[in-house]
């Protein structure tokens, strides 16, 4: 079968089954449960909710393997380090991953006595790094330069090192890279993003081949409580049987975007994995399926930059993507980032190519008539 046909399908009832197509999500903080706990499928809402296991048998369809769903990303994230790591440990992090997956790991693993060692994602960076090493954690491509890995080859070096490899798949999406299929050990992501794409739930899952890693990451939310809520949830199982058809304009929407970004002279850099001049083109070309409704480019300064955004007629200023509403923003006012000040991320919607392009054109109009 084919794999947008697949997704359309995941986690819904079988089409034999009369009735509702896909559950509405169920609010139960608890459930009857007489006797024995064992003998209930469902005993507290803490520990198990049925809405969440209809999206995790859809993430399994996606993903491969099993997937325990998150309150959010970074919930997913602290799931992976806390089944992985303990004192004395090395984690190996891109040194330049989503910031707060960094500063997680800087504030929280560091001083419980985890050692964190920071290598660039281009060029397989990681790969020296990997010394006495417990978990390779890779994120391709990054948010938000967009840099990009060889998750295969990365894997094969750590496997044979003894290393686990985790893969942050937020800004691909399992429709557009498996991680599993690649030789990863556990794919995280943030489902606030692309995989969901309207800018409306915050929430994350972990997916993993081995069932005891999936049954160390379920008790692990079980004890922590980064529980999602049963309405996000089902909103974001509505929203994934159109990913293929929202992803597949976005990323074909974003090549145009990049294309004419990439034959602007004033525009300093684009970085965008589908561009035959970027360093990761060809590693990006094999693992995934297309490149991604992210565009980072650079306007050289603030007043650039800023003009460009205040400029837009259909883009919003905003942070996060993946949604089917363009949004943009200059990444520097953040922080945490070795990006300049005219750093743009732009997150590539399901409005008309034309339309975008136009509005774009109008905006880098305005901003380089600025001096630089
Ligand atoms: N990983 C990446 C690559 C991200 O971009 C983000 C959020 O932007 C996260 C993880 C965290 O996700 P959330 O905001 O859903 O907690």
């Amino acid at each position: 079968m084919h794999r947008d046909t697949e997704i359309v399908q995941a986690g819904y009832r079988s089409v034999a089954d009369a009735g509702t197509l896909l559950p509405g999500p169920q609010f139960s903080a608890t459930y009857v449960t007489p006797g024995d706990p064992a003998d209930h499928a469902m005993t507290y809402g803490r520990f198990q909710n049925p809405t969440w296991t209809a999206f995790e048998e859809a993430l399994a369809v996606l993903d491969g393997g099993q997937a325990v769903v998150f309150a959010s990303g970074m919930a997913a994230v602290a799931a992976v380090f806390g089944v992985t790591l303990k004192a004395g440990d090395v984690v190996v992090l891109p040194s330049d991953s989503y910031y707060t997956t960094r500063a997680l790991a800087s504030n929280w693993l560091h001083p419980i006595g985890v050692q964190v060692r920071l290598a660039p994602t281009r060029d397989n960076g990681q790969a020296a790094a990997l010394d006495h090493a417990r978990l390779l954690w890779v994120e391709t491509p990054t948010n938000p330069q967009l840099d990009v890995c060889d998750i295969q080859e990365l894997a094969r070096i750590a496997k044979a090192r003894g290393v686990l490899v985790a893969v942050d798949n937020t800004t691909a999406t399992a429709y557009l890279q498996r991680p599993l299929t690649l030789g990863a050990d556990y794919v995280v992501a943030s489902d606030t993003k692309a995989l969901t794409g309207h800018s409306d739930l915050v929430l994350g899952h972990v997916a993993t081949i081995d069932p005891q890693d999936a049954t160390a990451l379920r008790t692990w939310r079980m004890h922590h409580g980064a529980v999602a809520g049963p309405m996000e949830v089902w909103l974001a199982h509505r929203s994934l049987a159109t990913l293929p058809v929202r992803l597949g304009r976005q990323c074909q929407t974003a090549q145009r975007l990049a294309d004419f970004l990439a034959s602007q002279p004033d525009v300093q850099t684009v970085y965008y994995p589908g561009l035959h001049g970027h360093p990761g083109h060809e590693i990006a070309r094999r693992q995934m399926q297309a490149f991604g409704s992210v565009v980072s480019f650079d306007l050289a300064t603030r007043g650039r930059g800023e003009a460009f955004l205040r400029n837009l007629k259909l883009v919003r200023e905003a942070t996060s993507f993946g949604g089917v509403h363009s949004m943009a923003e200059r990444r520097a006012r953040w922080g945490g980032d070795s990006i300049g000040e005219g750093f743009i991320r732009f997150s590539v919607g399901c409005e008309s190519a034309e339309d975008l392009l136009e509005d774009v054109g109008g905006a880098l109009r305005q901003s380089v008539a600025l001096p630089r």
